[in-house]
Parts: structure tokens; C-alpha cells; sequence
């Protein structure tokens, strides 16, 4: 049994929270129909765009790999590159126009010709984790384009009352860089100057890897990239409910953690708290601190802690949040028939691009089950009829607040 002894506790605090909604399915789904009789009208839910098309643009968009036998795609790499011209093909074939800016995030927007200066913004990130799986970041990037494709073929979305803009951003694992939210910080206008400069492992900075792609982006340019908050009406983001058992959304019971039984063997350890709040993340720590405090002066050793990162929580908006509830309540209603009864809101742990945006304008999120909770692996599912419905929701949303 090692001693312990010169106690060096450095706190890794990263706390978000998302009250997010999970898109809970009732089976079985519907599967086979394309069309529903609700109160005598006859209600497309267009399973060819928002399921098959778009399940096969997630396997399609998986296959888009730095790597063989796996998939990776880190900031700005080639295989990153490749996957940024195929959304932007899919963002036009949904009625979108697109470009790509400053820091390769890939934009699709449509301005109604009669809508508001308020642009309602949806991303989710085009870049993975190493061996990842295909559905985070993807998921929500395609279910957008999907619900877009769907308002576009029904001649809807250029009557809708605010322009909508996909943004599928750049950088959002923080692989390349070890440094996450590039892409939507720099939109948010929180990114700092000082980014361009940190190196890959090669040795290339931000700023090298942007213009190896003719993007040419400066400190003294960067600021434009930044969406001014009175433009935009607001962020929502969808994207996979869970990841690979780290601490941001695996409960301790759920974890086979190594770390925990390195922990009774090491001296020095890093604990992550990541709670609802700010007031009860500063609660567990004073708890903490005073456990570990007792406990050192019980075994007569010194103890040293030490905050290394802080991360405010950050709270959906609640509007955003209720309409994001009607929104999959109505989607599962028109799949299944079924009421589900409250749509339930969860924190997440885990970071996402919406803690970025939440800088610029109020965020909402909606979640999607995968199989088992696993993300950021190969083993990431989501249902086909997920997918599906996950693109009915937002459509829905679309079509009741915009
Ligand atoms: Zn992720």
C-alpha cells in the first residue's frame, strides 16, 4: 500500500448545463408510414428526406476519414475539408446558400424575403474525436438540413418570418488544437486572438492551417467573424444524449473507472464536478475540500488543492426550451400516434458548441437517444427512426415559432 503523502489535489471543474430535451420514442414507431390522417387532413412526414436520405448522408458523411479503419476528422484536416463540401452540397440541395468562413466553419442560410433582421441559428459540429463514432456532431448538422429540405420542397421556407441559418462548425472536440468551440467562439466573438497562434502537434498554428485552405485570417480580422447579438434570434443545437463514459454524462454508479481505484494508490488526482449550477457546483466543492482537508489531517499529511479550471454553467434559454418541448412532443404525437405525456429536460454534462453561443444570443438544445448512452465511439447508434424524428422536431419548431 503506498503512503500517502504531499497531497496534491488540482480541481478540474467543467460544469455546463443544458436542460435538454430527450427525444423518448415510443415502439413501436410507425415505420412505414409516409403520411398520417389527423383530423381528416392527410400530414406528410416525409420519411424519404427526414429519415432515409438523411441516415444515408450520416453513414455517407462516417466514411469521410484522416484515417483508415476508423473515422477522424480534426480542425481543418483533409478528410474535414471533404466533409465541409459535402454538407455545403446538401445545405444547396435544401434551398440554402452557403459558404465558408474564417475559420472553415461551413455556413447554409436562407433569407425570406419577407423575414425580420433575426436570424435563428441551428449548428452542431463537422469534426470528430479520434475513433469516433458517426452520429455526434453529424446528427445535428444533417436533421437540420433535413427539416430545411422538407419546408423548402413544401414551398414553406420562404415565407418563413426570420431567416434560418445552419452552421456546421469547425472545431468543436478541441482534437487538433487542444483547444475546443474554434469554430462557434469565434462566431460567439469569445475566441482569443491568441488561438491563431497555438501549434499542432507538427507544428502548425491555427492561423498556418487556415491558410494552407486560402483562408486568411489575422488577429486584426478575427472580429469580423463575430455575429452581432441583435441579429440573431437565437441558437439551437441537436446532437446525441451521452459519450464515452467520461465524466460529463455517465454517472459515477455507470462508470467502470480506473481512475477511482488509481485514486486510494495515487498522490496527486484530478477531480471534475460538473453540477446544475454554479451555486451547487461552489456547494460540492466547499464539501470537498473540507472532506479532503480532514481526511489529510487525519493521516497527518499535507494537502495542497488547486482550481485549475472553472466553467460556468450555462442555462438553455426557457422559451427556447418549451418550444423545444412542444416541438418533440408534436413529433412523436405525429409518428406514433401516442401522446408521451411531459417531455422530460435533463443537464447535460458534457461540453457543446451551444456553451460558445451562449455568448452571442440564448440556446436551446435537443437530444437525441443513442444505444446505451455511448458517444464518441464506434459504437455510437442512433435508431433510423430517431434520426427521423429528431428532423420532424425541428421541422415542427420551424414551422410554429418561425
Ligand atoms: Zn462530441
Amino acid at each position: 500500500m503506498a503512503s500517502i503523502n504531499n497531497l496534491s489535489i488540482p480541481f478540474f471543474i467543467f460544469v455546463s448545463l443544458f436542460p435538454i430535451v430527450n427525444l423518448l420514442l415510443l415502439s413501436p414507431l410507425l415505420t412505414a408510414a409516409s403520411s398520417i390522417i389527423s383530423d381528416g387532413l392527410k400530414i406528410d412526414l416525409f420519411p424519404e428526406i427526414l429519415r432515409d436520405e438523411a441516415v444515408a448522408r450520416l453513414y455517407q458523411l462516417g466514411k469521410v476519414s484522416d484515417a483508415d479503419g476508423y473515422l477522424e476528422r480534426t480542425f481543418l484536416s483533409p478528410a474535414s475539408v471533404r466533409a465541409g463540401t459535402l454538407i455545403r452540397t446538401w445545405m444547396e440541395d435544401a434551398g440554402l446558400t452557403t459558404w465558408v468562413d474564417g475559420l472553415g466553419n461551413v455556413h447554409g442560410r436562407i433569407q425570406p424575403p419577407n423575414a425580420s433582421k433575426k436570424t435563428l441559428l441551428i449548428g452542431s459540429h463537422l469534426d470528430t474525436v479520434v475513433d469516433a463514432g458517426m452520429f455526434d456532431g453529424a446528427l445535428g448538422i444533417i436533421t437540420a438540413i433535413s427539416a430545411i429540405k422538407v419546408l423548402n420542397v413544401t414551398g414553406r421556407l420562404k415565407h418563413l418570418r426570420h431567416p434560418v441559418e445552419v452552421i456546421a462548425f469547425s472545431d468543436e472536440e478541441g482534437v487538433r488544437f487542444q483547444s475546443t468551440f474554434l469554430g462557434s467562439a469565434a462566431i460567439a466573438g469569445v475566441l482569443p486572438v491568441a488561438t491563431l497562434q497555438i501549434p499542432d502537434k507538427s507544428g502548425l498554428t491555427v492561423q498556418n492551417v487556415l491558410k494552407e485552405n486560402l483562408i486568411e485570417t489575422t488577429e486584426e480580422n478575427l472580429n469580423l467573424l463575430k455575429y452581432e447579438p441583435e441579429s440573431v434570434l437565437g441558437y439551437i443545437e441537436v446532437t446525441v444524449k451521452g459519450s464515452q463514459g467520461h465524466a460529463g454524462t455517465v454517472p459515477m454508479s455507470m462508470r467502470q473507472d480506473p481512475m477511482v481505484a488509481a485514486a486510494e494508490l495515487i498522490v496527486t488526482f484530478t477531480v471534475d464536478i460538473r453540477t446544475i449550477d454554479d451555486t451547487g457546483r461552489e456547494a460540492i466543492i466547499y464539501e470537498l475540500s473540507n472532506q479532503m482537508h480532514s481526511i489529510c489531517d487525519r493521516r497527518s499529511v499535507s494537502c495542497l488543492m488547486e482550481r485549475k479550471h472553472d466553467a460556468d454553467a450555462v442555462k438553455c434559454d426557457s422559451e427556447l426550451n418549451s418550444q423545444l418541448k412542444s416541438a418533440a412532443y408534436s413529433a412523436v404525437k405525429r409518428m406514433t400516434g401516442e401522446d408521451i405525456g411531459d417531455v422530460p429536460v435533463l443537464m447535460s454534462g458534457a461540453g457543446h458548441d451551444a456553451m460558445a453561443m451562449s455568448h452571442l444570443t440564448n440556446v436551446g438544445m435537443l437530444f437525441v437517444r443513442c444505444r446505451g448512452g455511448i458517444s464518441h465511439s464506434p459504437e455510437e447508434h442512433v435508431l433510423d427512426d430517431d434520426v427521423w424524428v429528431a428532423g420532424l422536431a425541428i421541422q415542427a419548431f420551424l414551422e410554429t415559432n418561425l
